[in-house]
């Protein structure tokens, strides 16, 4: 692991109303795929490409500004290449670096990101939204003793920790009095086995709220788990399966990875599907970038829905912060409108920034037939 961290939705919605002032925003993301780790030599040339790159950007975006503010943004590209660079094998990372106003994040992803390198006012965070969900998914096994909980990387469970302890075991022999005593102490340890797991998914859950949580044992052990799991963690749990205590890594990767899969495609479709019948109902849903941008600034999206093919510009009004997708000044109040270069990049700024979230949907023809951009509203 880098010094790169999971990035909170906390963190999300501060780099999203962040505006460079004195500087520039340097958006860096590098996508490692673990699968195959085995490359480092092509991630490192890909890493060198995105870093020539930026030096391009860099030099049209700060034309005919000072010594000082271009040796800052050599600076602030140094730092997000060599955190890459440091990444390389392990994880993807985007970084987002403005030193002179202050402003130095980096994010490891689970997920492949695509490889981008922007330079302008706002962090770019279309890679961060576009990377893999289910990528974040953990997975606990446990039992009297079993403790050991899974993340999901590049389609397989790759243990994360193993809280597995070994557990005095009832004495058949015993009297029966001494039998009751001691089955209560065995209970009240498994307990303590237990209770120990669900701080530690307590923890991960909140480190990574959007994570998807499989539990796995038999039935008494999984129930008596998520009891004593925090109520985030419990609302992240999104099945469980029935295994037996020393089910080995190839059983437990057959069971719970395509219930993975099934669950995402489930809640996608389920998202969709709920979109669809607001927009029918013309209810409280947006379809295209006039609507869906007149929302987002207004504050009004819950939840953004793109595919990967969204793509435009867009225009903003600099005093009131209207967004819309063309046009030449504000109707409200008559100023020149600015112009966006990334449509979708401002879209997801507006709605984290309000505390709406993004979601990118992989399969949806009515989405793509509106300009690959809708949204589930608030109001
Ligand atoms: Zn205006």
């Amino acid at each position: 692991m880098t010094a790169a961290e999971a990035i909170s939705s906390e963190e999300l919605r501060e780099l999203a109303e962040f505006r460079a002032s004195r500087g520039v925003v340097v958006s860096l993301s590098l996508g490692v795929d673990p699968a195959r780790a085995g490359m480092p030599a092509e991630i490192a040339s890909r890493l060198d490409s995105l870093v020539a790159q930026g030096r391009r950007e860099g030099r049209t975006v700060l034309a005919g500004v000072g010594h000082a503010e271009r040796q800052a943004f050599d600076e602030d590209l140094a730092r997000a290449a060599a955190e890459a660079r440091s990444a390389i094998g392990a994880v993807s990372v985007a970084c987002f670096a403005d030193g002179p106003d202050g402003l130095w994040r980096s994010a490891a992803v689970p997920g492949r990101l695509p490889d981008v390198v922007k330079v302008g006012r706002f962090p770019y965070l279309v890679p961060l939204m576009s990377a893999d969900l289910n990528e974040q998914a953990l997975a606990a096994a446990v039992s009297r003793e079993r403790g050991e909980i899974f993340r999901l990387r590049s389609g397989r469970l790759e243990q994360l920790v193993d809280l597995s302890e070994q557990q005095p075991r009832r004495h058949r022999d015993a009297e029966a009095w001494q039998q009751a005593r001691l089955e209560r102490h065995v209970d009240e340890l498994a307990r303590a086995h237990l209770g120990r797991i669900a701080v530690q998914l307590d923890r991960l859950v909140a480190a990574n709220p959007s994570a998807g949580l499989i539990l796995a044992g038999e039935h008494e052990h999984v129930a008596a788990l998520e009891a004593l799991l925090s109520h985030d963690a419990r609302a992240a749990v999104v099945g469980a399966v029935r295994v037996e205590a020393h089910a080995g890594m190839a059983e437990l990767e057959r069971l719970i990875l395509p219930l993975l899969d099934q669950k995402a495609r489930q809640e996608e479709r389920a998202v969709v599907e709920r979109w669809r019948s607001e927009l029918g109902e013309r209810g409280r849903a947006a379809q295209g970038w006039t609507d869906t941008l007149g929302a987002a600034c207004n504050g009004r999206v819950a939840l953004l829905l793109f595919t990967a093919g969204a793509a435009g510009a867009a225009r903003r009004c600099p005093i009131c912060g209207r967004a819309s997708p063309a046009g030449e000044s504000c109707a409200v109040d008559g100023a020149r409108l600015e112009i966006e270069p990334d449509a979708l990049d401002l879209v997801i700024r507006l709605t984290l920034g309000h505390g709406g979230k993004a979601r990118l949907i992989h399969d949806e023809p009515g989405l793509n037939a509106e300009d690959g951009v809708g949204a589930l509203l608030r109001f």
